[in-house]
């Protein structure tokens, strides 16, 4: 079994790196040495033997049989120097005939070797190779001087090992170094001091198109550098020549370089110099960065594109009204864009986190006290993957003002689930919000104005409405007083958390005019708005020291005149603010109509009870009226009545004188008139109390009228006037005989008491379809036009007739009509013609059986009977007691 030694592979490892395995040429050095140690020793052989694995090789031999000298190595099993390698210790045999491990060995046997001492070569580093040795073929004691020399020679071979070792280690090196090289990416060129190139690896080659062949031994300038640097190159070369030094060495560098084609392109080069014996060299890499330049050509375009949108973005963000703002990834503020930095009177800090938003950047919820948390916060809550929609916030900053946003955030994030940060919009809503705020304050005071029963009430719901809805902290409603002598506070509100007592007091509070806020816009008669309470307010001081820093007045009127003050109180420098004095102008104006309206309204109720009472003594005194006609006329009639009966028959007597005769004449026709006067006024009085009954039957009304006609002809020939007359006989109607006699008496009278003498008056009557008309027309002195609509009106009387003196009632007409339109007639009158009097139609309904019935309804004693004073004055002139009791019995 061979030794453990012999196969260490370190060992024979070693051995292979000496290069003296199988080496085809001649070792001279070692022959010297064996040569030597044969001479000096007087042996036949010397040797230097390598131990392989499996084998002796004889790196040099001297004095082998010629076979084994030309094999130059024998079978592990003919080797003795094994043993020295085995034992790595020298092997000193004087008779190897009788050592136990050699006796059988061929070298013996075979070759007669009888004595041996052979010494272990070694390498540097102690591993043992083979061994130097001399073989005799005789037995020999081995002397200390011949084994000293023998070790001196080994040394030597040994030193000899070292060399080859050494040179095998710097070849094996260089051939490395040379593959890296050659597979490098990079080009590798080396070059003397004289720029020669010296070194031009395939990647060289593969970069500047020149060969190694092509390349070594020519000038660097001339393959590589652009010419426009050869100059500079040169330059850099001198210097390093001379100083020894080299300021680029170890560096990395980027530059131009040309290949064969004269392609100009970029190369980034790492340089080393080195300095062997004083001459410098010069190594370098390179490689064509021609794309990591077009790429960092790519980027910085890319770059400055990104820089143009950023520009843009952010331009574009600023010009926006509405906020913007923004955080990265880790949650740190980055970005706010200009109606942000506007509200917030500052710029955002960047890198701030959220913990230090709300107080920063004045935060607070939307009653703009309370300061949001940080968990609060829309951009925040949307860093933290929320959807914020629609939330409100109030932004206060310190200086600048006050404004409320409704905000939306959202995360963004990357396609891939990468969170990159968040954005948020905030959109100024403080005006909107404020007029809102109106609008609902507006509409909170008309409600209240509205369900308000006194004006006090709504004075003071509508000042506490205002005060709350506006926050502000103090309203008072002033009163002035009956006598307009001084203003009285009648309520105050107070809102909020300020302790206004001293402001307020508890006692009642009245200024004179000009005092006080109060006072003065009772003064000024319009409204005040200030920060300064006014020099005359006694509470100035107060309102100061109570926090009130404005003071808002405004009047109250009812018409033009200033009945009360709203005043109200802030504890903050409000400016003045159109919208909120309109909306109190609103109010007050408001309130002023409400305190008119109630007055108004108590002032009609004052009136209607008035009225009421009015009216109550009205009928009072109509029924008193009616009373007293109803008594005069009843009181009147009768004694009339006895009166005419008895000058009647006074005038019948014979024995009466003529002055007698005359006086009673006289009395006659004067009562004649009251009885008229009297019967017209029971009339209308029947007509007002709807007791002006007719009893209608079946009459021929042309004999009525022909019968009327004549009674009137005795007065119309005391006035020359000419009667004409053209009547159909019949004429059929249903009519109450009596009542349309005396109606036609009236017509015909009038007929002829206005028509001066020579007159004419002209009778018609005839039947037009189913009516019968009746014409009474004269040529008298008219009735002027504008006054036809009051003809029938009771105590009518034209201005001409009175002018002229004639006498008359004005109720004839009035009755006359009542009496046609009791039987569905109608009565009109118009001028006569254009040169005057006047034409009075009268028309009926036709009706009944004038043949049959014409005896009781015609101008018989009948109708006599019934007849009026009046009719009967105008027939025969003969009275009679039955007529008097006729007329005396009609009941009332
Ligand atoms: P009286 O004749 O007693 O005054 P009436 O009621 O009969 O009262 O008539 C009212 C007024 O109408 C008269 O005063 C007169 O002015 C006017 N009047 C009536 N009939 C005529 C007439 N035929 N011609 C002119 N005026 C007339």
């Amino acid at each position: 079994m061979r030794h453990a030694r012999i196969l260490d592979t370190e060992r024979l490892s070693a051995l292979r790196a000496t290069n003296l395995l199988d080496a085809a040429v001649p070792l001279p050095s070692f022959d010297r040495l064996t040569g030597l140690a044969a001479r000096l020793l007087g042996t036949p052989v010397a040797m230097v033997t390598l131990i392989d694995a499996d084998r002796q090789q004889f790196a040099s031999a001297c004095g082998l049989p010629a076979a084994l000298d030309e094999k130059r190595e024998s079978p592990l099993t003919y080797s003795i120097c094994r043993y020295v390698v085995e034992d790595d210790a020298p092997l000193i045999v004087p008779d190897t005939s009788r050592d136990e491990r050699l006796r059988e060995n061929p070298a013996v046997t075979v070759l007669g070797a009888a004595a041996y001492a052979g010494f272990p070569l070694r390498t540097p580093d102690g591993r043992v190779l083979g061994s130097f040795c001399v073989v005799d073929s005789k037995v020999r004691e081995w002397t200390a001087e011949e084994l000293g020399t023998i070790a001196d020679l080994a040394g030597a071979a040994e030193s000899e090992i070292a060399l080859r070792l050494s040179y095998g280690e710097h070849v094996l090196a260089a051939a490395r170094m040379q593959a890296v090289l050659d597979t490098a990416h990079d080009a590798y060129v080396s070059i003397d001091a004289d720029s020669a190139v010296v070194a031009w690896n395939g990647a060289a080659e593969r970069l500047f198109g020149w060969s190694a062949a092509e390349a070594i031994g020519r000038t660097i300038g001339e393959l590589i550098i652009p010419e426009h640097l050869r100059e500079a190159h040169l330059a850099g070369m001198a210097r390093v020549r001379t100083t020894l030094r080299s300021r680029l060495s170890g560096s990395r560098l980027q530059l131009s370089a040309v290949d064969r084609a004269g392609r100009e392109f970029p190369v980034e080069m790492s340089l080393q110099v080195c300095f062997e014996r004083d001459v410098p060299y010069f190594h370098a890499f390179l490689h064509d960065i021609s794309d990591r330049i077009d790429a960092l050509i790519e980027l910085e375009r890319q770059r400055r594109e990104l820089d143009d949108d950023h520009t843009f973005l952010h331009s574009l963000l600023d010009s926006l009204d509405t906020g913007v703002a923004a955080c990265d990834s880790d949650g740190n503020l980055t970005f706010f864009n200009r109606a942000l930095r506007e509200a917030h009177g500052q710029d955002a800090t960047q890198g701030e986190s959220g913990e230090t938003w709300a107080q920063q950047y004045d935060l607070y919820a939307p009653d703009g006290v309370t300061p949001l948390r940080a968990d609060e916060i829309p951009l925040a809550r949307a860093h933290a993957g929320q959807v914020v929609r629609g939330q409100q916030l109030v932004v206060r900053p310190a200086v600048g003002e006050q404004r409320r946003f409704v905000s939306n955030a959202r995360a963004i994030d990357s396609p891939d689930g990468r969170r990159l940060g968040a954005v948020v919009t905030m959109h100024d809503i403080t005006e909107a919000h404020r007029h809102e705020e109106l609008r609902r304050a507006r509409h909170a005071v008309a409600q209240v104005l509205s369900e308000a029963t006194n004006a006090d009430q709504a004075a003071i719901s509508a000042l506490r409405v205002i005060t709350d809805r506006l926050g502000l902290a103090c309203g008072e409603y002033w009163q002035v007083s009956e006598d307009r002598t001084r203003i009285e506070r009648l309520s105050s509100h107070v809102t909020g958390g300020l302790d206004l007592s001293r402001f307020t007091g508890d006692e009642p509070l009245a200024f004179a005019f000009g005092e006080g806020v109060a006072g003065l816009v009772w003064k000024l008669g319009g409204e005040i708005w200030t920060g300064e309470p006014p020099a005359t307010d006694g509470r100035g001081q107060a309102a100061v020291d109570c926090g009130l820093r404005t003071a808002i007045g405004l009047p109250v009127r009812a018409g033009r005149r200033v009945i009360a003050v709203l005043a109200f109180y802030s504890a903050e420098d409000l400016p003045h603010d159109p919208d909120i004095s309109a909306m109190l102008d609103t109010v007050a104006a408001h309130l002023g109509r409400f305190v008119e309206r109630r007055r108004a309204e108590d002032l009609t109720l004052d009136l209607a009870e008035v009225r009421r009472e009015q009216v109550e003594q009205l009928r009072e005194l109509d029924r008193m009226k009616e009373e007293l006609s109803a008594v005069v006329i009843h009181e009147l009639r009768n004694p009339l009545g006895v009166i005419r009966g008895y000058t009647e028959m006074l005038l019948e007597n014979p024995r009466l004188d003529d002055l007698g005769r005359r006086h009673a004449s006289t009395v006659e026709r004067t009562i004649g008139h009251l009885q008229r006067l009297v019967d017209d006024l029971l009339d209308l009085a029947r007509l007002d109390a709807g007791h002006l009954s007719i009893q209608p039957l079946p009459m021929p009304l042309g004999s009525l009228v022909h019968d009327v006609v004549d009674n009137h002809r005795p007065g119309a020939y005391a006035k020359r006037l000419t009667i004409t007359e053209r009547l159909d006989t019949h004429l059929p109607v249903l009519g109450d005989a009596q009542r349309l006699r005396q109606a036609l008496d009236n017509l015909m009278s009038n007929a002829i008491k206005y028509t001066p003498e020579s007159g004419t008056i002209t009778v018609l009557a005839e039947e037009a379809g189913d009516r019968v008309v009746i014409e009474i027309s004269d040529t008298g002195i008219g009735i002027p036009p504008e006054q036809y609509p009051h003809l029938f009106s009771r105590f009518f009387r034209a201005s001409n007739a009175a002018q002229k003196g004639i006498k008359g009632t004005g109720l004839g007409l009035a009755v006359t009509k009542a009496i046609v339109e009791a039987h569905n007639g109608t009565l009109v009158a118009r001028p006569a013609g254009p040169a005057g009097g006047t034409t009075f139609t009268i028309s009926l309904p036709t009706g009944g059986d004038p043949q049959t019935s014409a005896g009781s309804a015609g101008a018989g004693s009948s109708a006599d009977d019934c007849s009026t004073e009046r009719s009967d004055q105008s027939a025969t002139g003969t009275p009679s007691a039955t007529r008097i009791a006729a007329t005396t019995s009609e009941n009332w």
